[in-house]
């Protein structure tokens, strides 16, 4: 099943002179096992667009369906929504607030009633899918950890609710290049071994290109592109109108296009561009090429 949006529009501060209309009548599918990136530029609609996916803002019209069911109808428990979509804010370590590691993850899971066993089951298992060492963190404070690490337990406080869809507001910003790498390899084995579906809002061109299989661009609270990655980063000069860029690695396969006719353009790693440009060297190295 998965999560489906229909005429999706929200209005900030109705009927008030500061009245901003964030999204303007979104229609938007994701299914079970994708894994979908968000982009466009600052103010477009990304953090207002995923709040509803998990009820937490409503709709001034239209309406949120998870598996189907409309969330916002009569007799729908947003709690059980909530367990199913998780969502991590950005900057998430400055919701953490227990004393321990251990009473932070553990909030969700005891919210929900469930037994103190099965509550450090959670934690010990959330703890495990972000990369951190349970038995030498769990009494520590979160506040004594690096930035990279608070980030992850704020992560892995979500996944102890077990999520099956996790949605991600730039998760990787702010943190320095081996934190990054940490959360979004983490962030890819969720998606790959563990089955999640994930949506992840991210500024980094780089990193939406090597970790989703679609992408979704915003402009203005409207959804203005919505396909496969290869193909969005294509259109350089639509992504340009609407303020975005392309990996830079993609922008080089461009240039090099103006010199010769047969690079590809469809190029979205640096490892790809290094097997692009030592297949053209062969070509042109060929006696009679
Ligand atoms: P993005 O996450 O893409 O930067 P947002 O969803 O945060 O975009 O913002 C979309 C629009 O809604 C912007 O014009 C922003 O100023 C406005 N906005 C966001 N949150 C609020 C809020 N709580 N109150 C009023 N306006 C808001
Ligand atoms: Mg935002």
């Amino acid at each position: 099943m998965g999560i489906k949006v229909s005429k999706l529009t929200h209005v900030y501060m109705a009927g008030t002179p500061f009245e901003v209309k964030a999204l303007d009548g979104i229609d938007l599918e994701i299914k079970d096992g994708e894994f979908v990136g968000l982009i466009g530029k600052t103010g477009s609609g990304k953090s207002t667009l995923i709040q509803h996916l998990n009820g937490l803002l409503r709709p001034t019209h239209g309406t949120v369906y998870v598996d189907g069911i409309d969330i916002f109808s009569r007799g729908v428990k947003l709690r059980e929504i909530r367990q199913k979509v998780g969502l991590l804010f950005q900057y998430p370590e400055h919701q953490l607030f227990e004393e321990t590691v251990y009473q932070d993850v553990a909030f969700g899971p005891r919210n929900l009633g469930l037994e103190e066993d099965e509550v450090e089951r959670r934690v010990r298992d959330a703890l495990e899918m972000v990369g951190i060492d349970f038995e030498s963190v769990r009494d520590r404070s979160p506040f004594e950890l690096s930035g990279g690490q608070m980030r992850r337990v704020a992560m892995a406080g979500v996944l102890a609710m077990r999520p099956r869809i996790l949605i991600l507001d730039e998760p990787a910003a702010g943190l320095d290049p081996r934190g990054r790498d940490e959360i979004l390899g983490r962030i890819e084995d969720l998606h790959r071994h563990h089955g999640l579906t994930v949506i992840l809002v991210s500024h980094s061109m780089e990193d939406i290109a090597r970790l989703v299989q679609r992408i979704v661009v915003m402009h203005e609270g409207r959804i203005v592109m919505d396909g496969p990655t290869r193909e969005i980063f294509l259109q350089v000069s639509t992504l340009t109108r609407v303020g975005l860029g392309v990996p830079q690695v993609t922008m080089l396969m461009h240039k090099l296009r103006e010199m010769h006719k047969d690079v590809r353009l469809d190029v979205l790693t640096v490892e790809e561009a290094k097997r692009e440009i030592l297949s053209l060297l062969r070509k042109e190295g060929r006696p009679g090429a």
